[in-house]
């Protein structure tokens, strides 16, 4: 196999090209070699391909990103990212999407019938499913497999997703000839105009069932529990949206099933808060740690436990960091850190005894507070702590 052409000359862009650019190209690219005006042209056919699938890379900003990053590298494998195209049809579906939808720019009025209404009904896309999925701070840090439980409608068996009882035949509808448009020639003052319109008898279809599937009713589809496995990168945030395309539902009598969009939430940890890579800890001990030191104190992280040394002479408000026990950066391979914000905790109710040993050391010069020129300013602690 031939190398892997660089998505940005196959639609002869600019690396900083504007959605609007990349449109632009991408449509001028899909006229001309679009299969419908190249007929048995297998280079052409390649062309169209190569330009559907460095459009949907590019014009996809979190795919873009990492494309730039890391290049096809980066796209092939874990499951999200890469060419998300089934078939030649799924490309045509998609490019319909883009251009005939809202913000088309028009493009399908002035090629409109020509190029698709023979695609029409093979390019029809199902709904989108969305689900939740929840995740503790340990999973999102280190990533998870998943296995999802998720009701969708799928291809009817009895019928095969053709909602036509098993063994009769799906005739062409007779109002449209197949087309699921008819067109009609009105005489206006401005003189004839010709003006089309979603099949009434076919619904836009192009096909009539002459006896439905008993399974089904004619829907061509069922409604299944499935179970998706599915692997979380590491580092998502609370809110992403994950999507894997064509898990979503199937549409009435055959097409291309919807996507699965996976939406991430995260779980609080009890006692861990997470500041973007880095997880925050608040550590409370006593003056009287603070002041002789901790050889173990055991502090909890994001797998688990861990043992730190608190010095002798430990501030209130310093800031211990553990390197590399935060989250991975989900645009890179950065990991974040652990920041342990030391805080002294002061009793409120002390015994007769204990007023006593503190009255004695009340006068003691060291206890008197002591300003060193080298001492960060409380701001210059507080921007160090958030990396500002
Ligand atoms: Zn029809
Ligand atoms: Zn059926």
């Amino acid at each position: 196999m031939s190398k892997k052409k660089d998505y940005y000359d196959v639609l002869g862009v600019d690396k900083r090209a504007s959605a609007d650019e990349l449109k632009k190209s991408y449509r001028q690219l899909a006229i001309k070699y679009h299969p419908d005006k190249n007929p048995n042209n297998p280079e052409a056919e390649e062309l169209f391909k190569e330009a559907a699938e460095a459009y949907e890379v590019l014009s996809n900003p979190e795919k873009r990103k990492i494309y730039d990053q890391y290049g096809h590298q980066g796209l092939s494998g874990g499951g999200f990212g890469g060419s998300g195209f089934n078939g030649f049809e799924d490309i045509i579906s998609h490019f319909q999407d883009i251009f005939s939808g809202a913000g088309g720019g028009g493009f399908s009025s002035g090629f409109g019938d020509d190029i698709f209404g023979s695609t029409r009904t093979r390019g029809r896309k199902g709904t989108n499913l969305r689900i939740k999925l929840r995740l503790t701070l340990q999973e999102i840090a280190e990533g998870a497999e998943k296995k999802i439980k998720v009701k969708r409608h799928t291809s009817c068996k009895s019928c095969k997703g053709t909602g036509a009882k098993n063994g009769t035949a799906q005739k062409t509808c007779n109002t449209c000839g197949g087309n699921g448009q008819v067109r009609r020639v009105v005489n206006t003052m401005m003189g004839q105009m010709m003006t089309t319109a979603t099949c009434p008898t076919c619904d836009g279809e192009g096909k009539m069932i002459e006896q439905k599937c008993e399974t089904c009713s004619g829907d061509g589809r069922s409604l299944e529990e499935e179970v998706i496995p599915i692997r979380v990168p590491a580092g998502v945030t609370e809110g992403m949206q994950l999507s894997m395309q064509q898990k979503g539902n199937m549409p009435p009598r055959g097409g291309i099933p919807g996507d699965l969009l996976i939406v991430i939430e995260e779980e609080p940890h009890p006692e861990l808060h997470r500041e973007g890579k880095n997880v925050v800890y608040e550590l409370k001990i006593s003056f009287v740690d603070a002041t002789l030191g901790v050889e173990e104190q055991i502090v909890p992280t994001i797998s688990g436990t861990d043992k730190i040394r608190i010095p002798p002479g430990t501030q209130a408000g310093e800031i211990i960091r553990l390197r590399k026990k935060g989250i991975q950066d989900i645009e890179g391979y950065e990991k974040g850190d652990q920041l342990i914000y030391v805080s002294v905790w002061i009793p409120k109710n002390i015994s007769k005894r204990e007023r006593e040993l503190l009255e004695e050391l009340r006068n003691s010069h060291n206890f008197a507070p002591k300003i060193e020129k080298s001492d960060k300013s409380f701001l210059g602690k507080i921007r160090d702590f958030f990396g500002l």
